[in-house]
């Protein structure tokens, strides 16, 4: 059992009722983790209030920080309130993102800067504003949340691809810099996981995805979760600048 008691986490983009940032907060909250649950949308409210109940019920303590996490004004207040409230903060789990797919030759420039500022440079601004409060600290851990695309590739998915690419070339360059700091930087690659995008699919096109997968089926949201609380812990304490991938062995 994995023991995350008194720890501080921040989960960016978990403004979804369901979907990994959901699953991220309600799996470091089992871990005894307090929770800042940041969002950027009014529309979230309901939900983000919804999974502060759930945060509440399972025991920890958890701060709602509305931040837009491309504005590095936001994301330096949502800091301010972290450290107000709680004094510290562990883990910074970069999981905000969006997809604005179409193939290269249609792809409009401002939907490739949209998806590389929103998923990468976001990223950028997010770690280095707690990476002060970590050095400090002399301690604290990031989780980037890639891709297997990031991998891959994939048609359509040319800025998709590239930022998520990024975030591992970023998340490597940060582990050198930060490994003699006690600070551990690692990335996720999700494969195919169940979410409102995966839930559009369609019966056959779930079908052609699951047979390509070596284990036949489309991962769950806490699948992902798992893996960045085992990566947050001690038991991963010699584990910095890698890429896990929770692909159901689809990239391998
Ligand atoms: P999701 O759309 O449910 O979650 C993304 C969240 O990020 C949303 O709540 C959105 O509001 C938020 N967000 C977007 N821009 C933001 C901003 N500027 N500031 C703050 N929040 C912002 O999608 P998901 O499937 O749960 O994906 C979570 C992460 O996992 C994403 O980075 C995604 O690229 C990655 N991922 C997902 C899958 C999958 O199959 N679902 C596979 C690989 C990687």
């Amino acid at each position: 059992m994995i023991d995350l008691t008194g720890s501080v986490v921040l989960v960016t983009g978990a403004g979804s009722a369901k979907g990994i940032g959901a699953a991220l907060v309600l799996a470091y909250a089992k871990a005894g983790a307090n929770i800042v649950i940041n969002y950027r949308s009014d529309t979230s409210v309901p939900a983000v209030n919804k999974l502060a109940e759930m945060v509440k019920a399972i025991g920890g303590d958890v701060l709602i920080a509305k931040a837009d996490v491309t504005i590095s004004t936001d994301v330096k207040e949502m800091f301010t309130s972290i450290m107000g409230k709680f004094g510290r903060i562990d883990t910074v789990v970069n999981n905000a993102g969006i997809t604005k797919d179409m193939l290269l030759l249609r792809m409009k420039e401002q939907d490739f800067t949209d998806v590389v500022d929103t998923n990468l440079k976001s990223a950028f601004i997010v770690s280095k504003a707690a990476m002060s409060i970590m050095l400090k600290q002399k301690s604290g851990n990031i989780i980037n949340m890639s891709s297997i695309v990031g991998l891959t590739g994939n048609a359509g998915q040319v800025n998709y691809a590239a930022s998520k690419a990024g975030l591992i070339g970023m998340t490597k360059s940060m582990a050198k810099e930060l490994a003699g700091r006690n600070i551990r930087v690692n990335a996720i690659a999700p494969g195919f996981i169940v979410s409102d995008m995966t839930d559009k699919l369609s019966e056959e096109q779930k079908l052609g995805i699951t047979q390509m997968i070596p284990m036949k089926k489309i991962g769950e949201a806490e699948a992902v979760a798992n893996a960045a609380v085992f990566l947050s812990s001690d038991l991963a304490n010699y584990i910095t600048g890698q890429v896990l991938s929770v692909d159901g062995g689809l990239h391998m």
